[in-house]
């Protein structure tokens, strides 16, 4: 059953103390996701701030956005196509810097840190998903699985923690094959088992369904709410799609670079939350 048909059941936390008003507002209210204070950050960003140049224009890419997500909360990120949603994503996961603003991961603040220390960052404590899954073809499934512990060094851990995510993510039998030889939702639990490896802080997930047939589609939302519900994950993953947002706990809604609201997914009144923000 996907809980996407049904997001006010199940034993869902309430991950933002004090939002009661979290229907979609056009204030910012709420923008900086502050909330329970016993609760720690796995990822915080104030006021980003990013800029392209393509040739005359300039493109205000993210115009001043602030996030602020727990350990163990699951946030979707919505917008229309443009409105810099992969951007704010490669800014959260220090695959690129903000041109102002800040962003630490666990309490700790990247903006003096150097390539090297970025890059160290993000291999131990950030794992990451993607709409076409970006498995390397001529390696196994458990090779992929394997391959970020390799790079960060932590292969023996890794080797236990492989078994433990196969069987978590039902691909113990897949493990020796190949990327061709999966079906498009195994080849994302892969991704997953890969992203989830080195025990981030939190996954960062750019249209993970967007690749893959509905009831697949649901069967992988299904996966990440049981290991954020079940097994303490922290995911941020953006969707441009009404039901995969509705799995997490919290949608936020980014328009022109900067956040247009945001709603609990619990509350009663989610659904037209998102229509009004999709239709406005
Ligand atoms: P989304 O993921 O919500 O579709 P993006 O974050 O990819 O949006 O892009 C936000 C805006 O920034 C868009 O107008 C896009 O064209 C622009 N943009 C993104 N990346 C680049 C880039 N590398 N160079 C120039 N413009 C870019
Ligand atoms: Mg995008």
């Amino acid at each position: 059953m996907s809980r996407a048909s049904e997001p006010n059941t199940g034993g869902r936390r309430a991950p933002v103390a004090g939002a009661g008003a979290s229907s979609v507002v056009g204030d910012g209210a709420g923008a900086t996701g502050v909330g329970d204070s016993r609760a720690t950050s796995a990822v915080r960003a104030v006021d980003l701030r990013k800029r392209y140049r393509l040739g005359e224009l300039t493109i205000n890419a993210l115009d001043g956005v602030s996030i602020d997500v727990k350990k163990g909360e699951f946030v979707a990120v919505m917008g229309p196509s443009g409105s810099g949603k992969s951007t704010l994503l490669y800014l959260l996961g220090l695959l690129d810097t903000p041109d102002s603003g800040t962003v630490a991961i666990e309490g700790r603040e990247t903006g003096g840190l150097t390539d090297d220390e970025l890059t160290g960052l993000r291999r131990s404590r950030l794992g990451f998903l993607f709409q076409t899954f970006e498995l390397i073809p001529n390696l196994s499934a458990a090779e992929n699985i394997l391959l970020p512990a390799e790079i960060a060094g932590r292969r023996a851990e890794a080797a236990v923690r492989l078994e433990v995510l196969a069987q978590q993510l039902g691909i113990q039998q897949r493990l020796g094959h190949r990327p061709r030889q999966l079906s498009g939702g195994q080849r994302q639990r892969v991704g997953l088992a890969r992203a989830l490896i080195n025990e981030p802080a939190v996954v960062l997930a750019d249209e993970p369904t967007g690749n893959l047939d509905t009831k697949t589609g649901s069967e992988v939302l299904a996966l990440l709410r049981h290991g954020v519900d079940a097994l303490g994950w922290t995911v941020i993953m953006v969707t441009h799609d009404p039901l995969a947002a509705q799995v997490a706990d919290r949608i936020v809604f980014l328009r022109d670079g900067s956040i247009a609201g945001e709603t609990l997914t619990a509350d009663a009144d989610v659904r037209s939350s998102i229509e009004a923000f999709l239709g406005s």
